[in-house]
């Protein structure tokens, strides 16, 4: 791998980032330091490359929806699942309840707040936040991670609009716990505190079909590897993830803590940390790092002539 690669596209990346902005709407992510840029690049033969700030902890945010749309569809079921949620991007803000207000009886996706409170309320009944925090340890192949109790209660004293969202949700008879149980377990699976080495773990068991490579424990099955990886590419980005899969062409999901997890299928798992943001949501100096490796080494998901593992 080349490691002159990553450092020269995190260097740049850097500069790029300076004009994002942390989410300060959740006061404790508002403080990170937003000159952090890391990634990190695990292949199917157990080797991980890393480069700038990979190590640096940092909360999960949004890319936890990836987790608990598994789990859901593992436990409840594909019908179930999508009984009340859909499968199509919102084309909105992460945190809108327009369309569900107005044009649509349910949230549009699982990866935006709305489908992902719904899910939270299946899975209130299904699981403890235990059993789900130990399984994204498996996912990421990370024990270290745990609840970052400071920007969980940062985030529950600034959940207005959140609140909003589960009421509405309720209103609407979509929720299957009340909503602060939902918004609970919600938060508290935005809570985690990951690494970009983390991510880029989670993303190889993803591009491995659910399977730990280097363990060859399946983790998931493949029917639910294919569609969340689908749902990642045609929603992960928040309204950011049409020109993205072009740009880019590899599943992801982003979170407002600066996370990135990219799956290039069957080859390898990236993991981003970059807390300055775009006005999307989306790390900025990590979009800079993903367009650059993607070109590089031809990680679109339609480029010719590339090798598998
Ligand atoms: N916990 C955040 C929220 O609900 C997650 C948003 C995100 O990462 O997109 O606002």
């Amino acid at each position: 791998m080349e490691e002159m690669l990553l450092e020269h596209v995190v260097e740049e990346g850097k500069k790029i980032a300076a004009l994002g902005k942390t989410a300060t709407y959740i006061p404790e992510l508002g403080r990170m330091n937003k000159d952090y840029l890391g990634v990190c690049i695990c292949t199917g033969d157990g080797q991980c490359f890393k480069s700038g700030d990979a190590d640096v902890r940092f909360t999960i945010q949004s890319i936890s929806k990836v987790v608990s749309l598994a789990v859901a569809l593992e436990r409840c079921g594909f019908e179930r699942t999508f009984d009340r949620v859909g499968m199509e991007p919102s084309g909105d803000s992460f945190d809108s309840l327009i369309k569900l207000d107005l044009t649509s009886d349910y949230p549009s996706n699982p990866m935006i707040n709305s489908g992902a409170i719904a899910i939270a309320s299946h899975l209130v009944s299904e699981v403890s936040f235990e059993r789900m925090l130990k399984f994204t340890r498996k996912l990421c192949m990370d024990e270290e991670i745990k609840l970052d109790e400071k920007v969980y209660h940062s985030e529950m004293g600034h959940i207005s609009r959140n609140k909003a969202i589960a009421y509405l949700l309720e209103s609407k008879g979509i929720l299957e716990n009340s909503v602060e149980d939902s918004l609970n377990l919600y938060v508290q699976m935005c809570s985690l505190s990951v690494t970009a080495a983390s991510l880029a773990g989670f993303g190889l068991v993803l591009a491995c079909d659910g399977v730990n490579p280097i363990t060859g424990e399946r983790l998931l099955h493949s029917w639910v590897v294919q569609t969340v990886k689908t749902i990642m590419l045609t929603c992960g980005m928040y309204d950011g993830s049409g020109k993205f899969a072009v740009e880019v062409g590899v599943p992801s999901k982003s979170g407002v803590g600066g996370g990135i997890l990219s799956v290039v299928d069957k080859r390898m798992g990236i993991g981003i940390f970059g807390p300055s943001l775009d006005r999307k949501g989306n790390s900025i100096g990590g979009q800079h790092v993903l367009q650059k490796l993607s070109a590089k080494l031809k990680l679109h998901m339609f480029a010719d002539n590339v090798p598998e593992l």
